[in-house]
């Protein structure tokens, strides 16, 4: 099993799970901080897992080019590059080309893009995205999408949508005839050899033999992974349009994958329309595998959302942010550059229980951050992802004790959805 997802309560459309990879479980609703060049920026990786992050992400646009999944591959993929044991997700790259190209050619066969450190010319189709996402090594990957541009007309939306049913179908078709060349496998395989101290032939399909496999110690989780591959997600398009994402999640359906992402949000679309598509689109999706909401949110959002029924959110917004000094705190947000914290002995949130809070002042983040000490982006970034994962887990309580409901009407002044 590759990916297993079970759910432990609900609470109205809301679910407490647990997903379960290669490389450990994710509590869900799970906020993934985002690492795109195999780096939660400003944070090592022991201090993650200090914070309790089960997954990160990865960008496979930014990785391919830099170091190039080549180097990573032969470095044995990303979780052994990053000294990362536990989950990780990569995208497909997809968003990046077309967010940060404005020169690309987007055709049937894939996407001619041009580097936007080099101006060299490359070209992404599912094909080659799968073979990245593979030789990265990531415990999640996504089918390669076209990303929406919004706004975009209905025509438009729609012959996007369907090429972006054809590319999943040709990810899929890919990733599982290529799976088993994940990084990892090799590295199972050569331990088991070692193991049985004997020379093994046919090592290959020794390791596919998980009765006999030796744990692997790596994982963190002790469990054989000798049969274990990544899994693949696809991705739910259509625009700002219910009807579209609708025959979107139907064509993916027939696809059958083991999660499933709502893609082409937060792209400069209102907020209202964002949660609208989401609550047309979470009821479509199968409810015993996990949903994933691409790129969002601000706290209150990821809140409605899991509430909502959305298992799985990433952005950049906490690590960003706090890189220009915006820190997200149980009062609101905090500008914490302001004159006005010049001398405040306060934490930066009274109520964080964060190793940042616990130690230091508004004064002292204020300086640092002022005067362009890397150290504040360091602690501002603890502090955000700290609030974020804080937020997660009273929600996960929350569901645990049937009142998610409750607290989402004291937290949030956004009217509740009906389900
Ligand atoms: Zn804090």
């Amino acid at each position: 099993m590759s990916l297993s997802f079970s759910i432990a309560a609900t609470d109205g459309p809301a679910r407490l799970g647990t997903i379960t990879t290669p490389h450990g479980e994710i509590e869900t609703p799970v906020f993934m901080p985002v690492g795109t060049l195999g780096s939660v920026k400003g944070v090592p990786q022991h201090l993650l897992e200090e914070l309790g992050v089960q997954i990160i992400l990865g960008n496979t646009y930014h990785l391919y080019l830099r170091p190039g999944h080549e180097a990573i591959r032969e470095m044995g993929g990303l979780h052994r590059f990053m000294s990362w044991d536990r989950s990780i997700l990569t995208d497909s790259g997809g968003f990046q080309v077309f967010s940060l190209n404005e020169l690309r050619k987007v055709s049937e066969h894939g996407v001619e893009f041009r580097s936007h450190l080099d101006g060299s010319s490359h070209f992404f189709t599912p094909e080659r995205s799968m073979e990245i996402q593979i030789a990265l090594g990531a415990d999640i990957v996504m089918a390669f999408d076209e990303c929406t541009e919004h706004p975009a007309g209905r025509a438009r939306a729609r012959e996007s949508l369907e090429m972006t049913s054809r590319w999943a179908r040709r990810s899929k078709e890919y990733f599982e005839a290529h799976k088993h060349e994940v990084p990892w496998a090799f590295r199972i395989r050569k331990k088991k050899t070692q193991d049985v101290s004997t020379p093994v032939s046919r090592a290959g399909e020794s390791a596919r033999e998980p009765s006999s496999a030796q744990p692997d110690k790596s994982s963190g989780v002790g469990r054989d992974v000798g049969d274990e591959t990544q899994s693949l997600f696809g991705i739910v398009q259509g625009g700002m349009y219910s009807d579209l994402r609708r025959e979107s999640a139907e064509r993916l359906l027939e696809l059958d994958f083991p999660g499933y992402a709502i893609g082409g949000l937060s792209v400069g679309e209102p907020r209202e329309l964002t949660r609208e598509i989401i609550a047309s689109t979470l009821p479509l999706l199968p409810k015993d595998k996990p949903r994933y909401v691409m790129g969002v949110g601000y706290p209150e959002e990821i809140v409605e959302y899991a509430a909502m029924g959305v298992d799985m959110m990433d952005c950049v917004l906490p690590t960003r942010a706090a890189r220009h000094g915006l820190l997200f705190t149980s009062e609101g947000r905090m500008n914490i550059k302001n004159a006005r914290y010049v001398r405040d002995q306060q934490p930066a949130d009274s109520k964080c229980a964060c190793m940042v809070c616990a130690r230091y002042t508004r004064a002292y983040l204020r300086h640092l951050f002022v005067s362009g000490e890397p150290l504040a982006a360091v602690l501002n970034t603890i502090h955000n992802l700290s609030h974020y994962l804080d937020t997660m887990r009273s929600v996960r309580h929350a569901i645990k004790l049937g009142e998610l409901r409750a607290k989402l009407s004291e937290a949030t002044p956004v009217t509740e959805q009906t389900s």
